[in-house]
């Protein structure tokens, strides 16, 4: 195992290989937590003169479903080599007719759909290194970095890619896709995109004080916002492959262009500000 330690990294990104495999010089580091091992190993680069740790969502080989990640360690782990703000392109289906497939969308909401996933550090459990966190409960009105957004959205844009600012992510257990009657029951609520993995991997960023950014790709749209058969996960897959290459150098844009650590005064930075949390995360 390659040792690490903090400084190692500025910004997190949770995705998969497909956005640092063609990076000359990547260096990979496997890291522990105490809540057990991430997805994978991380990955460290170097974009735009930033410092980057790429960490494969679902492993790098695709192998754990939305429900199994374990996104407590996923956290854990990019906080522990430095990261203070953390960027999670993810795949949704669209609820509206106008986010069809190619859409990107940068959300500013989130909607909890899941059912059975761990979704704090704060939960009085003793951890294996004698730590107690505290029950503490972290204000979440607002799930998304505001400035994270503002970058995402301008990069996506002065690329020419016209991104939707705003919008509620709802997230649904999986692995399996909605219903037509969900899908419906989703849209009518007004909610944009749906998707299995953008929960809890915002609540628990915010837990630890770091930015988080959705960026959400539309790859279908949804059961009941068609008139087809429903989501494929053929189709899914094939149009993420045909716009992986242009959400990357989004990302790589929205990267060069975030604060850096000493800079950040967004209500990420201070989520944790007064709160006795009995952890620390370094
Ligand atoms: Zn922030």
């Amino acid at each position: 195992m390659t040792q690490t330690s903090s400084g190692q990294a500025e910004i997190g990104v949770i995705g998969g290989s497909g956005f640092y495999a063609f990076l000359d010089d990547v260096t990979e580091v496997t890291v522990d937590t105490p809540y057990g091992p991430p997805s994978d190993s991380l990955f460290l680069g170097e974009v735009a003169g930033r410092t980057v740790a790429f960490l494969p969502r679902h492993g790098r080989k695709h192998h754990l479903p939305p429900h199994r990640i374990n996104y407590r360690a996923n956290l854990w782990a990019l906080r522990s080599l430095g990261v203070t703000q953390v960027l999670g392109p993810c795949a949704v289906g669209g609820l509206r007719e106008e986010y069809g497939p190619g859409t990107l969308l940068i959300p500013d909401q989130v909607v909890d759909r899941t059912k059975a996933r761990t979704q704090t550090y704060y939960d009085g459990e003793a951890l294996p290194n004698g730590q107690v966190p505290n029950v503490v409960h972290v204000a979440f009105a607002d799930p998304y970095c505001p400035v994270g957004r503002r970058t995402a959205v301008r990069a996506a844009r002065s690329s020419g890619w016209e991104a939707v600012d705003g919008g509620a992510l709802v997230v649904i257990e999986g692995p399996r896709f909605s219903t037509r009657a969900e899908s419906l029951w989703h849209a009518a609520q007004g909610w944009s995109v749906v998707g299995m993995t953008g929960h809890p991997e915002a609540i628990l960023a915010r837990e630890l004080g770091l930015c988080y950014t959705s960026l959400t790709l539309v790859t279908d749209l949804d059961a009941g916002a068609e008139h087809g058969d429903g989501v494929s996960q053929e189709e899914v897959f094939k149009v993420f492959a045909d716009n992986v290459a242009r959400l990357r150098n989004v990302l790589f844009d929205v990267v060069g262009e975030l604060p850096r650590a000493s800079e950040r005064d967004c209500l990420c930075a201070h989520a944790l500000d007064g709160l006795d949390t009995g952890l620390d995360p370094a």
